[in-house]
């Protein structure tokens, strides 16, 4: 019998909770109407990158365009997924393509299995192989992920650039008269 009595105030109370809930909900949706619009309308705008973003590889070359890479091989030891292949080939007088005794003849990062550690930017000792800005890099086929040296040594954007130059250590200097950082 009191609950009979008691059924009008627990619906009154059940419509006050159900306007409250309404009336929270509506606040927010106004609240983000008129806030700032923050999409950004990409691909047409890109948020911008941290300076220490590691995205697509390259490989540099000295300003006397010999290439920095030594065929050393650290890079791809240090690789923790082994995607890194470098198979090194003997410099000679005629045929001279990095300032060390040996050079890249093959290089290649199979970017599938690649997971942007930079490792390998870091265990270089010429600072050859540096990671840049750009993460739009789908394609077509699996065959297009194994990035070449030629794919590699494309000139370097502004901003990797900019960002090697403010280091707080110079480059090595590759041997005198064979190239300049
Ligand atoms: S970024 Fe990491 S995973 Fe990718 S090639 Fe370099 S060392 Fe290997
Ligand atoms: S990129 Fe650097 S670490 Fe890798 S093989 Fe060339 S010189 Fe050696």
């Amino acid at each position: 019998m009191a609950d009979e009595q008691n059924k009008p105030d627990r619906e009154n109370q059940s419509v006050l909770d159900d306007i409250g809930a309404l009336a929270k909900g509506l606040k927010t949706t106004l609240g983000e109407y008129f806030s700032p619009q923050v999409t950004t309308e990409y691909p047409e705008e890109k948020s911008p990158r941290s300076e220490r973003y590691r995205g697509r590889h390259y490989l540099r070359r000295y300003d006397n365009g010999l290439e920095r890479c030594i065929g050393c091989e650290l890079c791809a030891a240090a690789c923790p997924v082994g995607c890194i292949l470098v198979i090194a080939a003997e410099n000679s007088d005629e045929n001279r393509v990095s300032p060390g005794e040996r050079y890249a003849k093959t290089y290649e990062i199979n970017m599938l299995r690649c997971i942007f550690c930079g490792y390998c930017e870091e265990a270089c000792p010429v600072q050859a192989i540096v990671l840049g800005p750009e993460y739009e890099l789908s394609d077509t086929s699996r065959e297009k992920f194994i990035y070449t040296k030629e794919k590699l040594l494309e000139p370097l954007p502004p901003d990797v650039q900019a960002r090697l130059d403010s280091r707080p250590h110079p480059d090595p200097l590759p041997p005198a008269g064979e190239g300049k950082t």
